[in-house]
């Protein structure tokens, strides 16, 4: 079995949609990576191929009982038509930490970093060029052994694809709703919630469901056990701005550890602006919205960067921050991060890794 990496190009590229088009996750580029796992090989083959849709037995244990991971990242293009990724390897290191929680073989990290960078050279024109567009990377893992006994498989297919993807703000960044979820629970400690993986999403649905119902873009979970504390909002991390001290919730065995969160943390210590990461319980907030001193609120990851909240609904009641407008802060982070990543702005932490 060869671990060389072999690339077969398409002899029918498609054509581009449209830059303002892009919408997110709706259109997918030339060519994908795949490499298997086997007990005898480990992880071998890897390959560049069309892409295609991919043959699974209907036994795929990962069609059953989830045995899946992913990660989220993405290319960006510079003004000068460079292709910047943004902290790859930290994507492939939590990659690693979800196998590890889903009993899924790790990858080798350094490799695959390659495999990646050689994937968006070959699919180089599909990342757009237009304000606010990326390219959208969607590495994934599925157990493909035919079985239905419940135990980790025995084989796997690990895969990247590509999606071009639009501006998350096409009119300018702006703050949406949340909804504060009561009743469903993202997750618990000891549970998955620190992973990537597919199962955690499919069973958010039913909360977003009623934050749509609400007039809420998002929605904001407690934790599972008290229903007392703030964890995430959605599927971002998110920062509070409370009587000029930047809180967010501690990694507490149930949150997801954000590249976006972590790299905002860095960022606010490196401006001397030092991030409490502490439990928020809901009634600290409801308090300090009465007092005057909520003063910004945001969430973080790779789809928007920041999202800067405007509203939270609770109980009936409404708190409205900022009078629905972007923070000086949010908005600072917001363009110094976009800046970092696009290579507009001088990029003094090594994040950005240039593919050629
Ligand atoms: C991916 C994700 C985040 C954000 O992580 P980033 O690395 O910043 O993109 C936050 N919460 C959940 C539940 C996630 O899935």
């Amino acid at each position: 079995m060869s671990n060389m990496l072999t690339i077969v190009k398409t002899t029918n590229p498609k054509s581009k949609p449209p830059q303002n088009q892009l919408g997110f996750g709706k259109h997918f580029s030339d060519h994908m990576f795949i490499m298997d796992f086997d007990l005898e090989n480990g992880w071998h083959s890897p390959r560049i191929v069309p892409y295609a849709p991919i043959q699974l037995d209907p036994a795929a244990m990962t069609l059953h009982y989830s045995q899946t991971v992913f990660e989220g990242l993405k290319a960006y293009r510079t003004e000068d038509g460079r292709i910047l990724l943004f902290r790859p390897e930290q994507n492939l290191e939590r990659l690693n930490q979800s196998n590890t929680r889903i009993s899924i073989p790790p990858i080798p990290e350094k490799d695959v970093l390659e495999y990646l960078k050689q994937l968006i050279a070959t699919d180089h024109d599909w990342v757009p060029a237009a304000e606010g567009t990326s390219l959208y990377i969607r590495p994934f893992i599925i157990a493909t052994e035919p079985n239905l006994r419940v135990s980790p498989a025995n084989t796997y297919k690990f895969l990247i694809i590509l999606s071009p993807v639009g501006s998350y703000y096409p009119e300018g960044i702006h703050p949406v709703g949340i909804h504060i979820e009561e009743e469903y629970t993202r997750a618990v400690r000891g549970g998955t919630g620190t992973a990537k993986t597919g199962g955690n999403y499919s069973a958010s649905y039913k909360a977003q469901e009623k934050a749509s119902a609400h007039g809420q873009s998002q929605v904001l979970w407690l934790d599972g056990v008290e229903k007392k504390y703030i964890e995430e909002v959605g599927s971002m991390n998110v920062f509070f701005k409370i009587n000029g001290e930047i809180v967010t919730p501690a990694l507490n065995g149930s949150i997801l550890p954000g590249i976006t969160r972590k790299s905002i943390i860095e960022m606010l210590h490196d401006w001397g602006m030092p991030v409490a990461e502490r439990r928020i319980s809901i009634d600290e907030l409801c308090q300090a919205y009465k007092e005057n001193t909520l003063e910004e609120a945001f969430g973080t990851g790779t789809a928007a960067v920041i999202s800067p909240i405007g509203e939270f609904a609770y109980n009936g009641e409404q708190m409205i921050i900022n009078e629905r407008k972007t923070g000086g802060l949010s908005k600072k982070l917001y363009d110094t991060l976009t800046g970092i990543q696009t290579g507009k702005l001088n990029d003094p932490y090594g994040w950005t890794i240039e593919v050629k």
